[in-house]
């Protein structure tokens, strides 16, 4: 069957295992992949930003996380087995890390939050291998310094937390450079792990 779309948006109809699968299979591969959580927000702004939207549409894998999109997916007739929040699809993927030893990037959030979710991860995982971690709060000019500092880390996840649009818009535009198997923007998950 097809893959459902909302509003011109396509959102892979997975269950949260099935998208971990994946995500495993894209760190095996070591080529880089996108992958985006779609809520109703998301597909909204898209509506007027064709470029997040040609984004969206490239991602390697975009999971139905918020209500809004399972219901309207479902509406259309489409079949969607669950919603995969972004945050719970996260918190599987740092508990797979610690069993597998992927080394893990944070990036995004402000300073305090970005170090407090670290320290998160690593009381809830033990053994994660978070292999770096930058705030979400930088200029252009700092751009080069800390895709070099994710390129020399050689994570095999790199989770961006720089709200949307902007985290997807950055990590496609960087995905290339980057070479990280696993690219995904989480929103607010990194607030919600400082608490
Ligand atoms: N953020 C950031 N840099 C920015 C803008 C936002 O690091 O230039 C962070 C913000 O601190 C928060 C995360 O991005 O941790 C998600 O932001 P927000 O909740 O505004 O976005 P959403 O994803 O909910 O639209």
């Amino acid at each position: 069957t097809a893959d459902p779309s909302v509003l011109g948006i396509k959102i892979h109809a997975v269950t949260k295992e099935e998208a971990l699968e994946r995500l495993e299979w894209y760190i095996k591969s070591r080529t880089p992949h996108l992958i985006a959580t779609a809520n109703a927000e998301m597909v909204m702004f898209a509506q007027k930003d064709r470029d997040l939207a040609d984004i969206l549409n490239a991602a390697d894998l975009i999971v139905p996380d918020g209500a809004g999109v399972v219901w309207a997916a479902r509406h259309r007739g489409f079949h969607v087995p669950e919603r995969v929040t972004g945050y719970d699809l996260t918190q599987s993927l740092l508990h797979k890390a610690s069993l597998h030893g992927y080394r893990v990037f944070m990036l995004g959030a402000a300073p305090e939050v970005i170090l407090a979710a670290k320290h998160k991860a690593e009381r809830l995982y033990p053994g994660i291998q978070i292999v770096g971690i930058h705030h979400g709060f930088f200029s252009a000019a700092d751009e080069g310094r800390i895709i070099d500092q994710i390129c020399n880390a050689v994570p095999d996840v790199l989770l961006v937390a720089l709200g949307v649009p902007k985290q997807e818009k950055w990590l496609y535009r960087n995905l290339q450079k980057l070479q990280v198997p696993v690219c995904m923007g989480v929103g607010g998950s990194f607030d919600v792990m400082a608490g």
